[in-house]
């Protein structure tokens, strides 16, 4: 289980996170909503060991997350996507995914003339047709649409085989059909025992697909529950919906 114990991040006099404390379990799928500014992403970038804390502890399995060097997570079975997508734009979507599963297993590039070990290939495969990108395979990561680029983010994310997914916005800038369709596949994969955390803008995107909703504003939780709960929160509607 991930524990998130009482979190301070204070950039300067800024208090971009200031007091948070949230769990999620495995097989739950869990959104981080809240204005521009609230402090989502810091939050995620202090979970995913990007930042060191100003104050508070974060445990995944027990063991605490915040001593770990960012790459040592996805060893810990944590995987993240950013809100802009980060692939390879010179490899192809296969290859990107190929080096992701390499990368999660502490290969670097088999030698300075081979970058991609052929045994990474098969599974990479898979984690296309799951992303629906295997029709995207042999092209470019650099000439992808927006919407296949966040998707192969995801595919990168999975090739380290996580239990704990951390995805920033991850249908941001999406059309409607594929941020269902992604929601649904994020949906999915908490329904098959991982621990999904994400933040997101749209509620679309968590109306039917979070098991619970946080609600972050001024680096603060505001209300935690259902959408249907958060929704009717007095709170949540007049400093988040703009109501
Ligand atoms: P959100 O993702 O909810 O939009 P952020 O976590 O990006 O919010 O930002 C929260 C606050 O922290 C904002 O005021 C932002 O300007 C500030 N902030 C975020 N990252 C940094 C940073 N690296 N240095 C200084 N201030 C930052
Ligand atoms: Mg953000």
């Amino acid at each position: 289980m991930l524990k998130v114990q009482e979190v301070v991040k204070h950039f300067g006099g800024i208090h971009a996170v200031d007091g948070v404390s949230f769990e999620v379990s495995p097989g739950e799928c869990v959104a981080l909503i809240g204005p521009n500014g609230a402090g989502k992403s810091t939050c995620f970038a202090c979970i995913a060991g990007q930042y060191p804390l100003t104050a508070g502890h974060i445990l995944w399995q027990g063991q605490p997350l915040e001593k770990l060097a960012p790459a040592a997570h996805l060893r810990h079975g944590v995987a993240r996507t950013f809100q802009v997508a980060q692939v390879f734009e010179a490899l192809t979507v296969l290859q990107n995914v190929q080096l992701a599963a390499q990368a999660s297993r502490g290969l670097r590039a088999i030698s300075a003339f081979k970058l991609l070990d052929a045994q990474a290939r098969e599974p990479a495969h898979a984690l296309l047709e799951k992303t629906g990108l295997q029709a995207l395979a042999d092209q470019d990561a650099l000439s992808l649409p927006y919407g296949a680029k966040k998707r192969l983010e995801l595919a990168m994310a999975l090739a380290a085989s996580p239990q704990l997914l951390l995805l920033d916005e991850p249908a941001a800038g999406l059309a409607e059909q594929e941020r269902a369709s992604l929601m649904q596949l994020v949906r999915q994969l908490a329904g098959q025992g991982m621990a999904v955390l994400y933040t997101e803008h749209n509620m679309d995107a968590v109306a039917g697909v979070a098991d619970r909703v946080l609600v972050l504003i001024e680096g603060r939780l505001a209300a935690q529950g259902s959408f249907e709960a958060i929704s009717r929160d007095a709170t949540v509607r007049r400093r988040y919906l703009g109501e």
